[in-house]
């Protein structure tokens, strides 16, 4: 449960170039526009995707790697602080030519065929991930939190 309230402030639309890799191209939006707390759309197609499965026993994220071109169905995701600094956190569907999906976290190395991107912009105070260690995780916390 949480309890931060945030305002509307403002949209960003836009294309990723082919070629770029998904993730880095999300954090380079956020951080030239410096948008600390906000949600991201995206749909589009990539020519190769690594998505990630957090194995809880191992603490640790297991990667999917597809080396071929899928959809990108949906990709969505949020943005807070982490080490003080704009921080993307997001999940992808992706669905190959038989229309079978895979998903995860989105992780380096997805690479964009053609992407459509919606990011939502809010305001209100930061919101930031410090490492929880019951999960070991970087999960959000602030004082008003609960
Ligand atoms: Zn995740």
């Amino acid at each position: 449960m949480f309890r931060i309230k945030y305002n509307y402030k403002r949209t960003f639309i836009g294309n990723i170039s082919k070629g770029s890799d998904l993730y880095d191209a999300l954090t380079q939006i956020v951080t030239e526009e410096d948008i600390r707390t906000g949600k991201i759309m995206a749909i589009g197609a990539v020519s190769e995707g690594v998505i990630g499965f957090f194995d809880q026993k191992l603490n640790t994220y297991k990667k999917i790697l597809l080396n071929s071109e899928h959809e990108i169905l949906n990709c969505s995701g949020n943005i807070s602080l982490k080490e003080g600094k704009p921080f993307v956190h997001a999940h992808i569907i992706l669905g190959d030519k038989e229309g079978k999906v895979f998903g995860g976290h989105l992780m380096n190395g997805t690479k964009v065929f053609a992407c459509e991107v919606v990011i939502d912009e809010y305001s209100g105070e930061d919101l930031y991930r410090e490492r929880d260690d019951l999960t070991g995780l970087f999960l959000w916390k602030g004082k008003n939190l609960v």
